[in-house]
């Protein structure tokens, strides 16, 4: 199957990397599983996307990309996943047994020193 160049026109191979007449790099329609994102209103793609936002983009096609690969809805947070594990209490206690036994060994200890007075 041909592709188009976005930039030229220029027909290309499916798994070109780089379009031969303008050498715009075509790596989404060498690698199908990437998703090459397209700019559907005026706006180019770069004012709603994060790496724009966070200024960490330095693609040269950035602020004027109306299609790239790279594109991240700044509206749409970054997943992450909670670590959850952190909060139960059960975890908790048996990561800082160790402090726990010494505190409460330091407790003991001064409980007895002062029964004893
Ligand atoms: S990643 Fe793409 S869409 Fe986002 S700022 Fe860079 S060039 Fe623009
Ligand atoms: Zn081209």
């Amino acid at each position: 199957m041909m592709l188009n160049c976005p930039r030229c026109g220029q027909s290309i191979q499916q798994s070109a990397i780089a379009c031969p007449r303008c050498r715009t790099p075509l790596k989404a329609h060498g690698h199908p599983g990437i998703v090459l994102h397209r700019a559907t209103g005026a706006e180019s793609l770069c004012k709603s996307c994060l790496y724009d936002a966070d200024d960490t983009c330095n693609y040269p096609q950035r602020p004027d990309a109306r299609e790239c690969t790279m594109y991240h809805d700044v509206t749409i947070p970054i997943v992450s996943t909670p670590q959850r594990y952190e909060t139960s209490p059960g975890v908790w206690i048996r990561r800082n047994a160790g402090w726990i036994a010494l505190v409460m060994l330091i407790i003991l200890s001064f409980g007895l020193a002062l029964s004893r007075r």
